[in-house]
C-alpha cells in the first residue's frame, strides 16, 4: 500500500490527476502523521484539520468536474510568518498569539490560485531570529531525520513537516539562511529566491531588506513547480521585480544524460572552505565537486574577499532592520495586551512579556547599531560594506554560472546545545548570510550523510535570477533515493 504521506508533488499531481487517489483522502494520510508526530518532532504550531479537509473537498469537487490546476489538491504547510486568512499567524511568539489573519499573503494567494490545501502553520525561531526552531515561543521542533538533533532554523518547522514526511512540501523564508540551513539538516531541497523575485506581501517582516519566501521540498522538480507558482511581481510588494517567470522545469530540458553539465563553469569560493569546516561536511562537498566534473562541468576556484565580514555586517543591517520591524508590536494593534493606565507602560509591559530573550537581544543591539552616536560606526560603515559583498559575488559570476559551497560548518548540533551562547549560534550562519546581503539566489540540495546519520547539504549560488542556472545544476547533482 502506497504511503501517501511520503509522496512528492509530482507523484501526488500524478496520482491526483489518474484519480488514484482523492485529495481528501491525500490530507487525510496527512493529518494522522502530523497529528501523531506532534509530541515528538512538534512540527506545527497549529494544524488546521478542519480547514484542509475543506480545501480538499473543493479541490476534488473541481477535478470531478473537469478542471485542473498547477496544484489542485496538494497540501502544503506553511511557516508561522505568512498571513493565511482565516488561520492563526504567530511568527512563533507569544506577542501574537490569539492573532488570526485577516487576508492571504500573496504567496498564499497564489498558491490558493493554484489548487493549494494548506494544512497548517510550522513551527519556526520567534520572528524568524535564530539557527535552531529554539527560540520558538511554542517549544522547539526534533529534527526528524537525525533524531535528537535540532532541525535547523529558522524555518525548522517546515524542514522537519518536509524531511519527516509531514507535508508533501513547504514554505520558508531566508532573510540569512533560514530556508538552506534547516533544508541541509533535515536532508531537503530549500531555494532562496533572488530578493525581489517573490512577493513578501503579507509576511511578517524580519529583515526587510534580506527577507525572500522560498519552497522547501522532497525533489528539486518539486521546487521548480512551487516557483512557478511563487514568483513574480506583485503591486503590493514595491521591492518585487517585473522580470518574467520561466518555466522552472525547464531547466534541465534537453540537457545530454550522460554529460547534463556540460558547458557550465561552477566557482568553488576559496573562502567557503576554510578553516572550522567539520571534515564530514567537507568531504561531502568535495564529493559534489567529482560529481559536478563526471557530469560535464568545469570547475574554477574564485574568490568572496569580503567573506569574513559577513557575519558583522549582517548581524548590524539585520538588528537594524528588526527593531524597526518590531515596533508595530506594542499591545494596541495586534495579539497581546498586558493592560495598563499609562499608555507607554503598558507599551513596556507588553513588549517585556510577549518577547522571549532572542527578540529582545537584537532589538537592543539593533536600536544601538540605528542610535545618533554609533549610526556612522556601526549601520553607516556596514552599509558599506554590504557594496563591497555584493560586487565581490558580482566578480565571482563573471567567471561562472553558479558557485558550489557547503550550506553550513557543521551538520545539525543536538537539541539544546550552545543555547546561551548567541555568538556561537550567529557564526554558525556565516556560509548563508552573504547571499541575501548581496540579493542574489541560492539553492541548498541533500548531499549525503554524515557516519552518525545527519544529513548534509550544499548550496548552489547563482547570480540575480540565475534561478534557472541552479535548477540545472541541482537536477544532475541530486542523489538517487
Ligand atoms: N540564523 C540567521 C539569524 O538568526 C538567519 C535567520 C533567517 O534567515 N531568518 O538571523
Amino acid at each position: 500500500m502506497m504511503e501517501l504521506n511520503k509522496l512528492t508533488i509530482a507523484e501526488a499531481l500524478a496520482g491526483l490527476r489518474s484519480g488514484a487517489f482523492t485529495s481528501v483522502e491525500l490530507t487525510q494520510a496527512l493529518l494522522k502523521t502530523m497529528e501523531a508526530s506532534q509530541k515528538d518532532i512538534h512540527a506545527y504550531v497549529t494544524i488546521d484539520a478542519e480547514g484542509a479537509l475543506a480545501q480538499a473537498a473543493e479541490a476534488d469537487r473541481r477535478r470531478a468536474a473537469g478542471e485542473d490546476a498547477p496544484l489542485l489538491g496538494v497540501p502544503i504547510a506553511v511557516k508561522d510568518n505568512m498571513n493565511v486568512k482565516g488561520q492563526p499567524c504567530t511568527a512563533s511568539s507569544r506577542i501574537l498569539e490569539g492573532y488570526v489573519a485577516p487576508y492571504d499573503a500573496t504567496v498564499i494567494a497564489k498558491l490558493r490560485a493554484a489548487g493549494a490545501v494548506f494544512l497548517g502553520r510550522t513551527n519556526m525561531d520567534e520572528f524568524a531570529l535564530g539557527s535552531t526552531t529554539q527560540t520558538s515561543g511554542f517549544g522547539p521542533t526534533e529534527n526528524p531525520v537525525a533524531r535528537g538533533c535540532v532541525p535547523g532554523g529558522s524555518s525548522g518547522g517546515s524542514a522537519a513537516a518536509v524531511g519527516g514526511d509531514l507535508a508533501i512540501a513547504a514554505l520558508g523564508t531566508d532573510t540569512g539562511g533560514s530556508i538552506r540551513q534547516p533544508a541541509s539538516h533535515c536532508g531537503i531541497v530549500g531555494v532562496k529566491p533572488t530578493y525581489g523575485r517573490v512577493s513578501r506581501y503579507g509576511v511578517v517582516a524580519c529583515a526587510s531588506s534580506l527577507d525572500q519566501v522560498g519552497p522547501m521540498t522532497k525533489t528539486v522538480e518539486d521546487a521548480a513547480l512551487l516557483m512557478n507558482v511563487l514568483a513574480g511581481p506583485d503591486p503590493m510588494d514595491a521591492t518585487s521585480l517585473d522580470e518574467p517567470v520561466p518555466d522552472y522545469t525547464q531547466a534541465w530540458a534537453g540537457a545530454d544524460p550522460e554529460r547534463p553539465l556540460a558547458g557550465m563553469t561552477l566557482g568553488i569560493p576559496k573562502e567557503y572552505y576554510g578553516e572550522g569546516l567539520d571534515p564530514e561536511v567537507r568531504a561531502l562537498a568535495e564529493d559534489a565537486k567529482a560529481r559536478a566534473i563526471a557530469l560535464g562541468a568545469t570547475l574554477k576556484e574564485v574568490s568572496l574577499p569580503h567573506a569574513s565580514y559577513g557575519i558583522p555586517t549582517y548581524y548590524i543591517c539585520m538588528t537594524a532592520e528588526i527593531s524597526a520591524n518590531l515596533a508595530r508590536f506594542d499591545g494596541v494593534r495586534y495579539g497581546l495586551r498586558v493592560p495598563c493606565d499609562d499608555v507607554v507602560e503598558q507599551y513596556r509591559r507588553t513588549r517585556a512579556e510577549g518577547f522571549g530573550a532572542e527578540v529582545k537581544r537584537r532589538v537592543l543591539l539593533g536600536t544601538f547599531v540605528l542610535s545618533s552616536g554609533y549610526y556612522d560606526a556601526y549601520y553607516g560603515r556596514a552599509q558599506k560594506v554590504r557594496t563591497l559583498i555584493r560586487r565581490d559575488f558580482e566578480a565571482a559570476f563573471a567567471e561562472c554560472d553558479a558557485l558550489l559551497a557547503p550550506v553550513t560548518p557543521e551538520p545539525a548540533w543536538p537539541l539544546g546545545a550552545y543555547q546561551d551562547d548567541p555568538i556561537r549560534n550567529y557564526l554558525s550562519d556565516v556560509l548563508t548570510v552573504g547571499v541575501n546581503l548581496a540579493g542574489c539566489c541560492a539553492l541548498a540540495l541533500p548531499a549525503g550523510q554524515t557516519k552518525a546519520g545527519k544529513p548534509v547539504g550544499v548550496q548552489l549560488i547563482g547570480p540575480n535570477f540565475g534561478e534557472m542556472a541552479l535548477f540545472r545544476v541541482a537536477k544532475a547533482l541530486e542523489l538517487k533515493k
